[in-house]
């Protein structure tokens, strides 16, 4: 099986649910404390850990506890951490999350570390490139950077799944370097500027990303499922029908599984089937990575 050199963001989401949202200049007591661990990049590698992926994990976390807590909890589940680095006088990556008694939230990132990548963070994973399958990113670290990133990875011949997620432009250069994209609808409508809702729209969106050089387009639908575009083949496949309960990070488990998947050698549609049903468990369940299956339970 070859290697996931996942490239991303590492943040502890700290939640608060109380009946109300404070208002400005209000405060609201009587809430329940919860905290986990988050970020796209630490969700993916996770994701793809527990499904038996042989991941290596690039992030940047902060001289503190939470930074310490979140590599040692990557060490537990087999993720290689070496190439995590601690920057120095920065605060690991915090998402402040408010939850309203109706399930409405307001979220504030404090991106700290996360934001402080630089070339020479990309230029360290030379060595390992070279032992990799598969490089899987999203945007939640500098632009920039993750532009380095994929332009170096074709240089050396190295396949990148950019997961495009938050919705951000992209240079062309940087999408025709592509493997393989994975927007969701509005990331994929962001990316277009064609509205995404269905299969119809969906293919429409990804012949544009096709036309600007991406090899393969994956456009995820929610319960819909998946659709998929490349120069030989396309078509939807279908999400599996569950009672969704959290679809908080069922886009972090689809890239994960689809990762672990191509990285088996199993064909672009077998590892979407593999990935729709690794994100069906996920919304099942509440929470990130808590609610990311292990191997053993995927049934196909
Ligand atoms: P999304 O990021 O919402 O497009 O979801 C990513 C993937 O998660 C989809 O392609 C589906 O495979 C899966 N998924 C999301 N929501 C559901 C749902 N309600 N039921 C089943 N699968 C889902």
């Amino acid at each position: 099986m070859g290697k996931i050199l996942v490239v991303g963001s590492s943040n502890t989401d700290m939640v608060i649910k109380a009946p109300e949202l404070p208002r400005p200049g209000e405060t609201v007591l009587g809430g329940e404390f919860f905290s986990f661990a988050g970020g796209k990049g630490a969700n993916q590698a996770v994701a793809a850990a527990k499904l038996g992926g042989d991941v290596i994990f690039l992030a940047k976390v902060g001289d503190d506890e939470l930074g310490k807590n979140a590599i040692q909890s990557f060490q537990k589940l087999g993720i290689d951490t070496s190439l995590i680095r601690s920057a120095k006088g920065l605060h690991s990556g915090v998402a402040l999350i408010l939850i309203d008694g109706n399930g409405e939230n307001s979220i504030s990132v404090a991106s700290g570390a996360n934001n402080s990548f630089t070339l020479a963070d990309i230029d360290s994973i030379d060595e390992v490139l070279g032992q990799t399958e598969f490089v899987l990113v999203q945007l939640e670290i500098p632009i920039p950077m993750v532009e380095y990133l994929v332009e170096k990875c074709s240089e050396k011949g190295v396949k990148v799944i950019l997961n495009p997620a938050p919705a951000a432009k992209l240079s062309l250069s940087c999408l025709a370097a592509l493997n393989i994209i994975t927007p969701n609808e509005t990331e994929a409508e962001m990316l277009t500027g064609v509205k995404v809702s269905d299969e119809k729209s969906a293919e429409k969106a990804a012949h544009v990303l096709l036309e600007s050089g991406v090899e393969n387009v994956i456009i995820t639908l929610g319960a819909k499922g998946s659709f998929f575009l490349n120069r030989v083949e396309k078509g939807l496949v279908p999400a599996f029908s569950v009672q969704a309960l959290d679809t908080t990070a069922a886009g972090d488990t689809f890239n994960g599984a689809l990762a672990v998947a191509l990285a088996e050698g199993q064909s672009l549609k077998d590892s979407i089937l593999f990935a729709n049903r690794a994100a069906s468990i996920s919304v099942t369940r509440m929470g990130a990575q808590d609610s990311q299956p292990f191997r053993h339970e995927i049934i196909l």
